[in-house]
């Protein structure tokens, strides 16, 4: 597919519905493969461990109950969480962390029940028993930290910046004073251009395709939000869309758990370093957001902090 470089305003909407089309198209929508995404048979299969307890877990002892874990996450973020319509799979780093923890927690990672859940709903879900834990590039903090609880980092992310491919002049969020620039509601990068940027005018939806929607249909200047969430959606529509400048945060992901589960945080903790020294963890990068044109880094430290 080729779009016109230069546009007037009328072809906006046709362009955005030319875009739409093509993340559909690349997302799967019709019920064909990704255009650069994994085939099962690249992802990494994740050991079951066989008679493992976490009898001080009241999460863990509930999803014994149940037979399955309940995972949160995302739909909608290419290379990280992203819900195939047709099949309603999830796939995506995220969705491989969360297989790869349910797995050493001694659930089949098949047995793995997912639920979106945008970023302003991931405290209350978890606070209201709604999912066993979350993987959805959800920042730890220390603000957060009062009420959930967060196993990791499993990955480092930074804050920057998508614009449209034909925009000049955009390396920072200081070149966008006057101008309309997209998050997501209840997302740390939305609080920081609205605290630290006073003069962008910030506009917020439940989420960052919502956000591209609008990006592409000239509604907005930009849409911010991490590193990692931007290159999934500038590779998927390169003609489009690129990510510029270099990233202005630390977003170091977390595992969400509810607060008081100090025993399944733990758990989640050693389970995730035994996946990065066994190798699942690279695996899981290079098949899943590594396609998005990054080589595998270092996982971060393992916080592993005490119980408050
Ligand atoms: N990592 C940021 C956060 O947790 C942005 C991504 C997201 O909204 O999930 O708020």
């Amino acid at each position: 597919m080729s779009l016109p470089h230069r546009r007037g305003p009328r072809a906006a909407a046709a362009l955005a519905l030319a875009g739409l089309a093509l993340l559909a198209a690349a997302c799967g929508k019709e019920g064909s493969p990704p255009v650069k995404g994994p085939k099962p048979e690249q992802l990494p299969v994740y050991q079951v461990a066989t008679g493992f307890q976490l009898p001080d877990s009241p999460t863990w002892r509930g999803a014994r109950r149940r037979g399955h874990l309940v995972v949160g996450a995302k739909e909608d973020q290419p290379y990280l969480g992203e819900k195939d319509p047709a099949t309603g799979r999830y796939s995506g780093f995220d969705i491989e962390i969360a297989k790869m923890l349910s797995a050493s927690l001694g659930f089949d990672p098949k047995t793995l029940s997912f639920r979106t859940i945008a970023s302003a709903n991931r405290e209350t879900a978890l606070q209201n028993g709604q999912i066993d834990y979350y993987v959805g590039t959800y920042t730890i903090n220390d603000l957060r930290k009062k009420q959930v609880g967060f196993a990791g980092p499993y990955f480092m992310a930074g804050q920057s910046l998508l614009v449209r491919k034909d925009q000049k002049g955009v390396e920072g969020p200081q070149d966008l004073a006057g101008q309309r620039v997209c998050s997501a509601s209840g997302s740390t990068p939305l609080q920081r251009i609205q605290r630290d940027y006073p003069k962008i005018h910030a506009v917020a939806y439940d989420t960052y395709s919502i956000c591209v929607d609008n990006l592409l249909s000239l509604q907005v200047s930009a849409v911010t939000t991490d590193n990692t969430i931007l290159m999934g959606f500038a590779a998927k529509a390169p003609d489009e869309l690129k990510v510029v400048g270099q990233p202005f945060s630390k977003e170091p992901y977390g595992i969400g758990v509810p607060r008081g589960d100090t025993a399944l945080r733990f758990a989640l903790d050693d389970a995730l370093a035994a996946h990065e020294k066994n190798g699942d963890w690279k695996k899981a990068y290079d098949a899943t957001l590594g396609l998005s044109g990054v080589p595998a880094p270092q996982p971060p430290a393992i916080d592993r902090y005490p119980a408050s």
